[in-house]
C-alpha cells in the first residue's frame, strides 16, 4: 500500500446551501476513488464567496456526509481562513507579471459572475483590461493566460485538449471587494494540502484547464482529474430550484433513508446491479472507474 498511502482524494463544496443527491454523488465518487486505491480523503469547505457562504451551512453539510459514512481523514479546511496564502501566491504571480487590474463593471462582468459554479453559458473574458499598467492590490485582478492548449488525462472522460482563452478567458483571482476568487483559492489550496486527485462534476470541467495554466505559473503539482456526468431531474433538465428538495434531511421526510440514497448513488456509479440499500464501506470494492458512467443521471421520479 505504499502508492495508496500517498494518494489524497478531497471533496469541496461551497457552504451555501443543503447537499443534493448531485453534490452526495460527487462526495462518494472521490471518497470511493481514493479508499479503493488505498488512500485519504478530505473535505474542504470553499467559502470565499462572501456573504452567500455560511459556517452553519457548512457544518450542516459535514453531518450529511458523516450520515453517509463519508469523514474527513483530516481537519476540513475552510477557505475564509485562508487569506495569507492566497496573498502570497498573488504576489508571487505578480512577481512574474502575470497579474493586471481589470477596470470592468459589474455589468461588464455579469455573465462571469458565477464562476464556482459554470453554468452552459460561461463566457470567457475578453481580456479588455490585459494592456493595463499594475496599480496595486485594490483593483480586481486577473491572471493573464499563455497562448496555447492545455492537454490533460481526465480518469473518466480520457484525453482532453482545450484552449483556456476560450473557454473562461483570463480568470479573476482577487475581485475588487477584496475577496479572493475561486480558481485561485482552489489551486493553492490543492497543492498546500496534497491533493492527488480532483473528482467532480462536469459542470467544471471547461475551467480545467485555466486552473492547469495557473498550478503551472505557481510552480505547483497536478492533481489526477475526473468530471462525473451531472445528476439531473427525471426529464433530463437541470436540478436548478428541485435541487433543495433532494437533500438527505428532505428525502427522510419522504421515507427515502440515507442507505437508500447511498444504494442509488453507488449503482449510478456502477458499484451495484441494483440501487439496494447498504453503506458506503461496502461499496469500496465495487468501485472501478472503468465502470462509471460517463452520462448524466436523472433522479428517481418517485424521489422528485
Ligand atoms: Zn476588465
Amino acid at each position: 500500500m505504499l502508492v495508496g498511502m500517498n494518494i489524497l482524494g478531497r471533496f469541496a463544496p461551497s457552504p451555501t446551501g443543503v447537499l443534493h443527491l448531485g453534490n452526495l454523488r460527487t462526495a462518494l465518487a472521490s471518497w470511493l476513488s481514493a479508499r479503493a486505491a488505498g488512500g485519504r480523503w478530505i473535505v474542504r469547505m470553499e467559502d470565499v464567496d462572501g456573504p452567500r457562504c455560511r459556517r452553519d451551512l457548512g457544518e450542516a453539510q459535514l453531518r450529511d456526509l458523516a450520515t453517509l459514512g463519508l469523514e474527513s481523514d483530516g481537519p476540513v479546511l475552510w477557505q475564509s481562513d485562508r487569506g495569507e496564502a492566497y496573498r502570497a501566491a498573488l504576489a508571487a504571480l505578480h512577481q512574474t507579471d502575470r497579474l493586471y487590474p481589470c477596470l470592468c463593471t459589474r455589468k461588464d462582468l455579469q455573465s462571469l459572475a458565477s464562476a464556482p459554479h459554470v453554468e452552459d453559458g460561461l463566457r470567457p473574458y475578453p481580456g479588455r483590461c490585459r494592456d493595463r499598467v499594475w496599480e496595486g492590490y485594490d483593483r480586481a485582478l486577473r491572471f493573464r493566460l499563455p497562448a496555447g492548449t492545455a492537454t490533460w488525462s481526465d480518469r473518466l472522460l480520457g484525453p482532453q485538449v482545450d484552449d483556456p482563452a476560450a473557454l473562461t478567458g483570463d480568470p479573476l483571482l482577487f475581485r475588487r471587494d477584496a475577496c479572493f476568487a475561486y480558481h485561485l483559492a482552489v489551486v493553492v489550496d490543492d497543492a498546500a494540502q496534497g491533493v492527488t486527485e480532483v473528482v467532480r462534476g462536469a459542470d467544471l470541467r471547461p475551467v480545467t484547464a485555466t486552473q492547469i495554466r495557473l498550478q503551472e505559473a505557481l510552480v505547483l503539482p497536478r492533481p489526477a482529474y475526473a468530471h462525473l456526468g451531472m445528476v439531473v431531474a427525471p426529464d433530463g433538465s437541470r436540478l436548478g430550484k428541485r435541487a433543495g428538495a433532494l437533500g438527505l434531511e428532505a428525502l427522510a421526510a419522504r421515507c427515502i433513508s440515507a442507505a437508500e440514497a447511498l444504494g442509488w448513488l453507488g449503482w449510478s456509479l456502477g458499484c451495484l446491479n441494483h440501487p439496494e440499500p447498504c453503506t458506503a464501506e461496502a461499496l469500496i470494492n465495487r468501485f472501478d472507474w472503468a465502470g462509471v458512467p460517463k452520462a448524466e443521471v436523472r433522479v428517481p421520479e418517485a424521489w422528485t
